[in-house]
C-alpha cells in the first residue's frame, strides 16, 4: 500500500518512520536494519532477464553492481566491467529486486540450537532475501530497549543481511501491560507483535493502536482466540475429525481479525496482519480495506500452497499455527494475493529442533522453515500452472518492506543493491544438500521442485552465491 511507501534513502540500510504516521514531532525516526560488515561488491551481471514489475522492467539486459548501488542498467553486451569488477555471464538466468521476509523467527536469544543470526540470515540469503524482521518470541522475549540493542549489536557482527528487530506489545507478551513503546521505538524496533500468541484483551489492543500512532511502528498481528483454538493442533473440519485429532476452527482466526480491523478503523491506526489461512479473513480483509482501514496482510508459501490433506501422513513438517486448512480456503488466499488483498509472502520460518519435531503430531511444537523454499516452491506450484503470473509473485516478494517502512528494492539505476539471480528451470530437491538454516523441519523437505536462487546482493554486498555457480574476475 502506497502509505507504507518512503523516499528511497541514500544509505541502503537506513529508512525512515511510514509515510502518515505520526512521529511525535520526531521527523524521521530512527529505525534501521543492522548487518555485520561486508565489503561493497562489484558485479557486473551480463545478459540477464531484468524482471522488476515496480519499475515496468521486464527485458533482457547488463546490470552493474558499484559502491553499494545499482550503477547502471543497459541492452545485453553494452556495459563493460570496471577493474576489479566479478562478471556474471548470466544468459538464460533473471534478475529480481531481492525479496523481503517480515516475518522471521531467529530463535536468539535462547534457542540458539534451532537458529542465530547467522544462520537465519544465511538462510535468507540463499532464498534471496535481502531484508528480513525477526519475531520477539524470544528467551528472554524482545521486550526492553536493552534486549532490543543486544540483539541489534549481535546483527551488526553476525548478519549476512540487513536484520530488523520488532519488539512485544506487551510485556513477556503477557498479554496484560504494554511495553515502553515509545523507548524500544527509539531504540530501533521495526514494529511491534506478540507473534506466537494473540493479545486476548480488546481493551489493551486499543491501547496498543493509540502507541501505534505515537511509535510510528505497524502492530504486526498474530489473530486467534484462544478460547475457539483450545488445544487443537491442526485445521477443525473433515480431516481432523477422520484422524480424530482436536481442531483449530477457521473462525479463530477470522473473528480476531474482524475485531482488530474495527478497532484500527475505529483509532485511525495501523496493523498488518499475518500468516492469514482462511477464507473468511481474506473476506474480512476485503471489507475492511473497501472501508478504508489502513490494514495489510501476509500469507505464507505453506497456507498457500498445501491443505490439511497433508497432516494425514501425520509428518509433524506440516504443523504450524494457524494450521493447513481446506483446498478452499488455499484457493481463497491465492486469489486473495492475486487482487492484492493479501499484500505480501512471508515465510513464518520457525526453526525447531529435530528432537522436538520427532515428537508425536499432537505434542510436537508447531512451526515450519521455509526462507530456502519459498520462491521456488511458488514457482514450481502457483506459476508453472499459470496460476500467478511470474511478475507479481516477484512484487509480492518484495512487498513484505511496505508496511514496515522499509527500503523498497528495485531494479533501478542508483537503487541499493539488491538484487537476485535466480535460475527459474534448475530443478533441485529441497534439502538434499542439507540447509543454511540450523533446523530442517522445512513444510518442503523432500520435495523437487523447478527454480533455484544462484545469487543474492543484498544492500550492496554478495550475501550468497550458490557453490556450483562459478563467478570469473576481470584483472
Ligand atoms: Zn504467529
Ligand atoms: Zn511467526
Amino acid at each position: 500500500m502506497s502509505d507504507g511507501r518512503i523516499p528511497r534513502s541514500a544509505d541502503p540500510l537506513s529508512r525512515a518512520a511510514a509515510g502518515g504516521a505520526a512521529t511525535g514531532g520526531g521527523g524521521l525516526l530512527r529505525r534501521s536494519l543492522d548487518r555485520a560488515p561486508a565489503p561493497d561488491a562489484t558485479v557486473l551481471i551480463r545478459g540477464a532477464q531484468l524482471l522488476d514489475p515496480r519499475a515496468g522492467l521486464d527485458q533482457p539486459g547488463d546490470l552493474l553492481v558499484r559502491e553499494g548501488e545499482i550503477a547502471e542498467i543497459g541492452a545485453p553486451g553494452s556495459l563493460t566491467a570496471p577493474e576489479g569488477a566479478e562478471i556474471v555471464e548470466a544468459e538464460g538466468l533473471h534478475a529480481f529486486p531481492a525479496f523481503v521476509d517480515p516475518h522471521v523467527h531467529l530463535r536468539t536469544p535462547g534457542r540458539e540450537d534451532e537458529e542465530d543470526v547467522e544462520t537465519g540470515t544465511r538462510a535468507a540469503a540463499a532464498g534471496g532475501y535481502c531484508a528480513i524482521l525477526a519475531m520477539p518470541n524470544t528467551d528472554p522475549v524482545v521486550d526492553s530497549a536493552p534486549i532490543l540493542r543486544s540483539l541489534r549489536e549481535r546483527a551488526r557482527a553476525e548478519a549476512r543481511i540487513p536484520t530488523g528487530f520488532t519488539a512485544s506489545i506487551t510485556v513477556g507478551m503477557g498479554g496484560e501491560r504494554l511495553t515502553e513503546m515509545a523507548e524500544l521505538a527509539d531504540a530501533g524496533a521495526a514494529a511491534f507483535t506478540d507473534d506466537g500468541l494473540p493479545v486476548r484483551s480488546a481493551g489493551v489492543m486499543r491501547h496498543a493502536l493509540r502507541y501505534q500512532r505515537l511509535s510510528g511502528c505497524v502492530l504486526a498481528l498474530h489473530e486467534e482466540d484462544p478460547t475457539l483454538s483450545g488445544d487443537g493442533v491442526m485445521h477443525e473440519g473433515a480431516v481432523s475429525a477422520v484422524l480424530g485429532l482436536a481442531g483449530i476452527p477457521s473462525v479463530s482466526e477470522s473473528t480476531m481479525v474482524a475485531r482488530d480491523c474495527e478497532l484500527a478503523g475505529y483509532e485511525s491506526s495501523r496493523i498488518h496482519v499475518q500468516h492469514v489461512s482462511a477464507r473468511r479473513t481474506v473476506e474480512v480483509l476485503a471489507r475492511a480495506k473497501a472501508a478504508g482501514v489502513q490494514v495489510t496482510a501476509e500469507a505464507s508459501p505453506h497456507h498457500l500452497l498445501l491443505t490439511d490433506d497433508a497432516v494425514r501422513s501425520l509428518d509433524t513438517n506440516f504443523k504450524m499455527n494457524p494450521p493447513l486448512r481446506t483446498e478452499d480456503d488455499r484457493q481463497a488466499l491465492v486469489d486473495g494475493l492475486r487482487a492484492g488483498v493479501l499484500d505480501c509472502i512471508a515465510t513464518d520460518h520457525a526453526p525447531h529442533s529435530r528432537e522436538e519435531k520427532e515428537e508425536p503430531f499432537e505434542l510436537a511444537p508447531m512451526g515450519v522453515t521455509g526462507l530456502e523454499s519459498a520462491f521456488a516452491a511458488i514457482h514450481t506450484d502457483l506459476v508453472l500452472t499459470g496460476v500467478l503470473d511470474l511478475g507479481l509473485v516477484v512484487e509480492r516478494m518484495t512487498a513484505g518492506c511496505e508496511p514496515f517502512g522499509l527500503v523498497v528494492p528495485t531494479l533501478a539505476k542508483g537503487a541499493p543493491a539488491n538484487v537476485c539471480l535466480v535460475d527459474l528451470d534448475a530443478v533441485w530437491e529441497v534439502g538434499e544438500s542439507g540447509y543454511e538454516s540450523r533446523s530442517a523441519n522445512c513444510a518442503f523437505d523432500g520435495r523437487r521442485l523447478t527454480g533455484r536462487v544462484r545469487m543474492t546482493v543484498a544492500a550492496g554486498a554478495v550475501a550468497f552465491r550458490e557453490r556450483s555457480f562459478a563467478i570469473e574476475a576481470v584483472r
